[in-house]
C-alpha cells in the first residue's frame, strides 16, 4: 500500500472506536456533524502530500510512494530530503496544525534507526517490534498520535508517588498474544482522528516500578481504550470566515485504558525501566526537533508577513510602536530558522549509522519558543486592535447592498479593499484569538512540556562535560596586566 490520498485516510476512521464528546459516544467520528471541518482538514493533508508529491514522497524499497517523514536519515542529504517534505506539509496549514503524522512519523524514523538505545538489557524483541512497527506505518500510511504524560492528581508530591502513582498507565497482565494494560494518560492531540495511539517514554520513571516503563501502540479501536475529546473547537464556517477554525481543529483528548490488549508484536518497551528510562536519553530531541522547528519556522514567517499586510491595509507600516513589533516577529522567525540552520549543519552520525542533528540549538529553542508564540499572538492582537472584530462575513459581501456600504466604510489604505481587509483581520483574529487560537497557543507553551522544566534541563544538559575555564583565564590575564602595570594594590 502507498501513501493515502485524504478519502483513504477517511475510510480507515471508521472502526467503532470509543469516541466521548460532551457526554456523547461517537462510534463512526466520520460521520459526527462537530468533526466534518478537521476531517476534511486532515484528509486535506493527505492529499497535499500527492499534490507535493516531489517534495512530500519518496519511493519505498519495493518502489511505492511513502511520506519522507518515514525516512530514517543516513546522511546529511537525507537529513536535507526530510526538511524539504517537511517544510512543504508545515505549509498546508501554516503550523497550525501541530500533530500532523509527520510529527509521530518521525519519531519511529528516529527510535527505528538508534538500536543501540533500545537493544539493551534484554529488549531485542522489542527493537525488532519497533522495526517491523515503523515499516508497516510508512507502508499503510498510518496516522499517529502519541500519549506519552501521566495524569498527576496532586503535585505536591513526586510524579510517580502515592496517589500520582496509582494513576499511571501500567501492565496488569499478559496472556499468550498480549500483554494488558490499565491507566491513563494527558492530552492525546488528533486522539479521535488517528489511526494509531503510540505510547513511549517522556520522563524518567523509578527502577522500583517495572509495570509502568512500556512503550508500544494500539489502534484507536482497541477494545478498553476510551477517548475522552475536550470541547471541539472548530466551526461551521467557510475559509474566508474561519480559515483555521474551520479545518484545523485537531482534537486532543484525554486517554483512559481499561484492560486493553496490545498484540506483543506491538510491544517495544515490556516492563523495562533500564530501556524506558535510556531510549530519551541521546537522540530524540536533534531528531524530533527537526519536525517541529520546522513547523514552528513556517509558522513565524506567516505570522510575520500577516502582521506587515496588516499593518499595510491600514497605513501604519511606518508608525514606530509598529515598526517595531514587526522587527520583533522577524527576530523570533530569524531566530528560528538560525537555529534549524545551526542544529542541521551540525547534524553528525548519533552512533548507530543515523544521522540526527545537533541538538544544543534546540534544547535551547524548547524553552525559548513557547514566550515567543504567546508573543506572537499579542503583537497580532497589537496591531490589529478593533479591526481583528470590524470583519465583515463573506455573506455579507455577498449581499450587494452590504457589500457596497463595506467598499466605502470598510476599505483598506492605499488601494486596498474591503474583502481584502477583511480576511487578513479574520486570519489574524482565528490565529490569535478564536477559541482554536487560545488552544494552539497553550498547545505551543506546553506540547514540548512546560519552559520552567526545559529551561532545568537545558542548564542539565549543558552541565555535561562543561570546561569551566573562562572566569580564571579572565582573572589570570587581570592578575598579569596588574601585575605589569602595577595597578592596584
Ligand atoms: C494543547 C495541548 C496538547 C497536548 N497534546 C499532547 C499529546 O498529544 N500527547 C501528550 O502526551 N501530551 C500532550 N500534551 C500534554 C503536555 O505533554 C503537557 O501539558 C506537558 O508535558 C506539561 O505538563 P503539565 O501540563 O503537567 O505541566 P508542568 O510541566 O507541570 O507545568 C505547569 C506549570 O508548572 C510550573 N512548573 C512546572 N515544572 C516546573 C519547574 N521544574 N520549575 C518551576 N516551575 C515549574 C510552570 O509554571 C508550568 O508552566 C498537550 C498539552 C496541551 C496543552
Amino acid at each position: 500500500m502507498a501513501a493515502r490520498t485524504g478519502a483513504g485516510y477517511l475510510q480507515g476512521l471508521k472502526d467503532c472506536r470509543s469516541v466521548w464528546v460532551d457526554g456523547q459516544s461517537v462510534s463512526d467520528v466520520t460521520v459526527h456533524p462537530g468533526f466534518k471541518g478537521s476531517l476534511a482538514g486532515m484528509a486535506g493533508y493527505f492529499d497535499w502530500q500527492h499534490r507535493h508529491s516531489d517534495d512530500c514522497l519518496m519511493e519505498a524499497g519495493d518502489g511505492t510512494p511513502t511520506s519522507v517523514s518515514h525516512l530514517i536519515p543516513r546522511s546529511r542529504t537525507d537529513l536535507e530530503r526530510r526538511h524539504r517534505g517537511l517544510e512543504r506539509l508545515a505549509r498546508y496549514s501554516v503550523g497550525m496544525l501541530g500533530r500532523t503524522p509527520d510529527y509521530v512519523n518521525v519519531t519511529f524514523a528516529g527510535f527505528a534507526g538508534q538500536p543501540s538505545l533500545w537493544r539493551i538489557a534484554g529488549n531485542e524483541e522489542g527493537h525488532d517490534n519497533l522495526c517491523a512497527f515503523q515499516r508497516e506505518i510508512a507502508e499503510k500510511d498510518l496516522s499517529l498520535t502519541h500519549t506519552i504524560v501521566h495524569p498527576i492528581v496532586d503535585k505536591r508530591i513526586p510524579d510517580y508517588e502515592g496517589v500520582n502513582e496509582t494513576l499511571a498507565l501500567r501492565k496488569v497482565g499478559e496472556n499468550r498474544e498480549n500483554i494488558i494494560v490499565s491507566g491513563a494518560r494527558i492530552l492525546a492531540t488528533l486522539g479521535p482522528f488517528a489511526d494509531e495511539l503510540a505510547v513511549y517514554p517522556a520522563h524518567p520513571i523509578p527502577a522500583a516500578s517495572p509495570e509502568i516503563a512500556m512503550a508500544f501502540s494500539v489502534p484507536l479501536n482497541a477494545p478498553g481504550l476510551k477517548i475522552l475529546c475536550r470541547d471541539h473547537y472548530g466551526v461551521d464556517r467557510n475559509v474566508f470566515d474561519a480559515p483555521f477554525s474551520s479545518r484545523f481543529d485537531e482534537q486532543d483528548a484525554f486517554v483512559i485504558f481499561e484492560e486493553v490488549e496490545v498484540p506483543k508484536s506491538r510491544v517495544f518497551c515490556d516492563a523495562n525501566p533500564e530501556v524506558f528510562n535510556t531510549v530519551m536519553r541521546r537522540g530524540w530531541t536533534g531528531n524530533i526537533m527537526q519536525q517541529t522547528v520546522i513547523r514552528a519556522m513556517i509558522k513565524l514567517e506567516f505570522a510575520y508577513e500577516l502582521a506587515n499586510r496588516m499593518a499595510e491595509v491600514t497605513g501604519q507600516q511606518e508608525r514606530p510602536e509598529v515598526t517595531q513589533m514587526l522587527g520583533e516577529l522577524w527576530s523570533y522567525a530569524e531566530l528560528t530558522r538560525s537555529a534549524l540552520k545551526a542544529a542541521e549543519d551540525g547534524a553528525f552520525d548519533y552512533g548507530d549509522g543515523t544521522w540526527i542533528c545537533d541538538e544544543r540549538p534546540f534544547i535551547a529553542l524548547r524553552p525559548s519558543m513557547p514566550g515567543w508564540m504567546v508573543r506572537v499572538n499579542d503583537i497580532l492582537k497589537q496591531i490589529g486592535s478593533h479591526n481583528l472584530l470590524a470583519t465583515p462575513s463573506r455573506s455579507d459581501f455577498q449581499d450587494d447592498a452590504i457589500s457596497s456600504q463595506l467598499a466605502h466604510f470598510l476599505r483598506g489604505a492605499d488601494d486596498h479593499g474591503a474583502e481584502e481587509r477583511a480576511r487578513l483581520f479574520r486570519t489574524a483574529w482565528d490565529m490569535a484569538g478564536s477559541a482554536l487560537g487560545g488552544r494552539v497557543e497553550l498547545y505551543e507553551r506546553f506540547y514540548l512540556a512546560s519552559a520552567p522544566r526545559n529551561y532545568s534541563l537545558a542548564h542539565r544538559m549543558a552541565q555535561i562535560g562543561r570546561d569551566w575555564t573562562a572566569v580564571p583565564e579572565f582573572w589570570a590575564a587581570t592578575d598579569e596586566i596588574t601585575e605589569k602595570y602595577g595597578l592596584g594594590t
